[in-house]
């Protein structure tokens, strides 16, 4: 429920070179902005002048603010629209180059203007930092991420659903994104602009280490997350939720590949996990007897669209120690092609009842109500 939407943009590290005879515009000058490809998308034309104006407009700013002299950053960049980003990304970037979906821009609302500004600027960050992605295991990503959303939040968006703080989604620096962000943000409240620039400095070098904070703060960098950890930036189920995922194997972020059957393994530890497991099974029965609220099974075998069934981290960790009847339990489902999740909660009374769908309704990634199933 916590996703953030900027969160889930990514680094493209191929070269992509397919544009060429696509509609574009030349922007004269030495604006920012060199060039704007449009792939069959006129229709998107004036949010590309949107794009143009908020790039040409916040890039300065933005290579002042990482580093004294702009002196590595790109001067000039282009700005392509594409329907070849993966998934529900909805912007890329990668040799210089800032890429906006086609396809996502075209299958969903116009964006609100503090958004796509949120999306530009975390994108340009990335044109920006020009990393050698030669070098990538001397980068950690987990600063690339958090310095492009704290370059949002310096240029004025510290609002909204993807604002500086460390929550369920992005529990610890090592998630990046917006908890690496708010980190950074509080270290540069405390010990001046020199961190990030010097952070900065050290990644496009390729010659990041921890060290580098103790240099420049005179504290290792272990004691200064401490230090966060007593801000109101830190939310407190990000502690629970960390020490979830190192009991279930996460590493720096990333789940283990057998993170389902590590995840059964864990459940039946748990005083309610036995209970949450047979709730989930009558979901699962619902499913193969198409009875489940906004699922319909697909007839077709090349149609890939697939269901996951899941619990959300903090209603596990709230429902698996409860243990007796009467129970409830909440899960969500989500199908591999859409952004929002429907919501399921069940019940049950007593030993001798069954398990009773007592509500199902579908939300966006930021948890806001889209619609309420009818429930038999
Ligand atoms: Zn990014």
């Amino acid at each position: 429920m916590k996703r953030a939407f900027v969160g889930r943009t990514f680094l493209l590290i191929w070269p992509v070179l397919w544009w060429a005879g696509c509609a574009s515009e030349r922007v004269s000058g030495s604006s920012p902005v060199r060039r704007i490809y449009y792939r069959g998308a006129a229709e998107l034309k004036p949010l590309a002048q949107r794009a143009l104006h908020i790039c040409n407009d916040t890039y300065p700013k933005l290579c002042a603010l990482l580093a004294e002299d702009a002196g590595t950053a790109p001067r000039r960049f282009d700005i392509i629209f594409t329907d070849r980003l993966p998934g529900n990304s909805q912007a890329g970037a990668a040799g210089g180059k800032l890429y906006l979906n086609t396809h996502y821009l075209k299958t969903n609302d116009p964006p609100a203007e503090a958004h796509f500004e949120q999306v530009l600027i975390h994108e340009m960050a990335h044109v920006a930092q020009n990393y050698d992605v030669g070098k990538r295991d001397k980068i950690p990503s987990w600063w690339v991420e958090g310095m492009a959303d704290y370059a949002r939040y310096k240029l004025g968006h510290t609002n909204g659903p993807a604002g500086p703080e460390c929550s369920a989604e992005y529990p610890h620096y090592k998630y990046g994104y917006q908890c690496a962000g708010a980190f950074l943000l509080h270290l540069e409240a405390s010990y001046g602009p020199m961190v990030v620039r010097r952070l900065h400095r050290a990644l496009h070098q390729a010659e990041y280490s921890d060290e580098l904070f103790l240099t420049t703060t005179g504290k290792p960098l272990d004691d200064l997350w401490m230090e966060f950890q007593n801000t109101s930036a830190f939310k407190p189920i990000a502690k629970r939720i960390y020490k979830l995922h190192n009991e279930l194997g996460y590493v720096n972020g990333k789940p283990p590949d057998d993170l389902g059957t590590r995840t059964l393994a864990w459940l039946k530890d748990r005083p309610g996990g036995p209970l949450t497991l047979d709730a989930a099974n009558f979901l699962k029965g619902l499913i193969e007897k198409d009875q489940l609220p906004g699922v319909v099974r697909s007839k077709k075998k090349k149609h890939k669209v697939s269901f996951t069934l899941g619990l959300e981290l903090d209603d596990a960790l709230k429902q698996v120690n409860a243990t007796g009847l009467p129970a409830s339990r909440t899960f969500y489902g989500q199908r591999s092609d859409e952004a929002f999740k429907i919501f399921y909660r069940v019940n049950r009374v007593s030993e001798e009842g069954p398990w009773k769908l007592e509500r199902a309704w579908r939300a966006t990634p930021d948890g806001q109500l889209l619609e309420e199933y009818r429930v038999e």
